[in-house]
């Protein structure tokens, strides 16, 4: 036994299904069974081949002694200067390089910015929820996390009277979450919407948390607005990074920029107590930092990116062409980010459900897995679908929503595979909900 409690009170708040799953993936792909993974969103591990000019950019880098050392506690002050010419170009908020601090992923951005929140003051977020910021929210105030819906009959759009009403009846928030666009279900934030967030903020003298990881990715004729484009003197710090965007995620590099902080003291603080905590780990990693202006200057950037968007919004279509059409399916289509969610209607799902398993071995274990007369609905879908099909999606119930569905992606680089992963989904679809 040991002298005192370890585990705080948080840490039980703690949950990514995106990687559990892969858990109970590597058991039946020990079985026998080829995964099709469509959890995780890291374009790299879907044959997105990072463009020859981008790596050659990193071995002239990697050629230089002054790469390897550590850098200024906020970031390279050159690609600061960068960033911050770039969201000042918006035209609208305007920051200095200061105003800029970088982190070793936005992983780590969201850890910290949660971390140093007193626990007693919340952060309402989107329901369903990227687990990353639901469970660091929850851990830092010991609680369940507070959510406003996004509405599936309403193009994933956030339902603002929720918002509106939680934040008028619940003091303790203290800040509205955007993640824009969304992961996990690919929408975007239309201007207007936004320009409300900003109001209810204004109203109710809130911060506002802007996650704009995939602002540069979207497809089928939409694009994004910027937090600093609406923010006008509301206080704000938007989350960008480079790990969807090169894609480089294995680079852990991400950036919060802070808006409005001359305005409001309390903000200052905070944004202060941010940079003082990454001065006590030193620094976030340099490399990624001094890519970041040479690969985003670079000609072939903008085309790039371009390209890999169009082909984001083709398999987008692809997808919608098989799954659109289900009677029992709630489906919306996605404009941004690589991710759509699925949503069972009501009524649709029972504990009795199943799919044929041919490998005797996995029926075993499956049946063991959803023995549980608590397991979500929608978990033992996902847990069918993964042990028939291999096919390795992520249960909606996991990101903080009552609706039930699962998140796919749309990352499948290799057409015939895509096809042949979304019409055996269909099928699958079609097999449990008869069954
Ligand atoms: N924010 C959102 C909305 C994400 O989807 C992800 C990763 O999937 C992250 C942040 C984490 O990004 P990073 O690789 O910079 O830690």
């Amino acid at each position: 036994m040991m002298r005192q409690k370890l585990l705080s009170e948080g840490a039980k708040e703690l949950s990514y299904e995106i990687r559990e799953i892969v858990k109970k993936a590597e058991v039946i792909q020990k079985l026998g069974q080829t995964i099709y993974w469509e959890n995780i969103g890291d374009p790299v591990q879907k044959n997105n081949e990072v463009p020859e000019w981008m790596k050659d950019i990193l071995k002239d880098l990697l050629s230089k002694n002054e790469t390897y050392s550590y850098c200024h506690s906020k970031g390279v002050l050159n690609t600061r200067k960068f960033l911050a010419e770039k969201t000042n170009a918006l035209g609208g908020v305007q920051i200095s390089p200061d105003d800029i601090l970088f982190f070793n992923g936005l992983g780590d951005a969201i850890a910290k910015v949660y971390q140093y929140l007193v626990p007693t003051s919340r952060i309402i977020g989107p329901s369903p929820a990227y687990s990353t910021h639901s469970s660091a929210e929850a851990a830092h105030a010991y609680h369940d996390p507070i959510t406003y819906k996004l509405d599936p009959d309403n193009h994933w759009y956030p339902d603002l009277d929720d918002l509106y009403n939680k934040v008028k009846y619940n003091p303790t928030i203290v800040g509205i979450l955007i993640i824009n666009p969304d992961n996990p279900t690919g929408m975007v934030y239309p201007k207007k919407t936004l320009e409300r967030i900003v109001e209810i903020a204004r109203e109710f003298n809130l911060f506002l948390l802007s996650d704009e990881i995939y602002i540069n990715i979207t497809y089928n004729g939409v694009k994004t607005f910027a937090l600093a484009e609406v923010i006008g003197d509301v206080p704000g710090l938007a989350m960008k990074g480079i790990s969807k965007e090169f894609p480089w995620p294995g680079a852990r590099c991400g950036w919060v920029e802070y808006y409005n902080r001359d305005k409001e003291p309390e903000f200052n603080r905070f944004c202060i107590a941010l940079d003082n905590a990454k001065m006590i780990e030193v620094c976030s990693t340099k490399l990624p930092q001094l890519a970041i202006p040479l690969i985003m200057t670079h000609p072939n950037f903008i085309k790039y990116r371009e390209e890999v968007n169009c082909k984001i919004g083709r398999r987008s279509k692809i997808i919608t062409g098989y799954l659109s059409e289900i009677p029992e399916l709630r489906f919306n289509e996605t404009f941004g980010a690589f991710y759509n969610t699925i949503i069972f209607k009501e009524g649709t799902l029972n504990p009795h459900q199943k799919l044929k398993i041919n490998n005797p071995a996995i029926e075993e274990i499956v049946e063991n897995w959803v023995n549980n007369p608590n397991m979500a609905l929608d978990k033992r879908f996902v847990y069918y679908l993964l042990a028939a099909t291999g096919i390795c999606v992520v249960p909606i119930s996991s990101f903080c929503s009552e609706l039930k569905g699962f998140r796919i992606t749309l990352l499948e680089e290799n057409e015939d595979l895509l096809h042949n992963i979304f019409s055996r989904l269909r099928e699958s679809i079609k097999e449990y909900l008869k069954s």
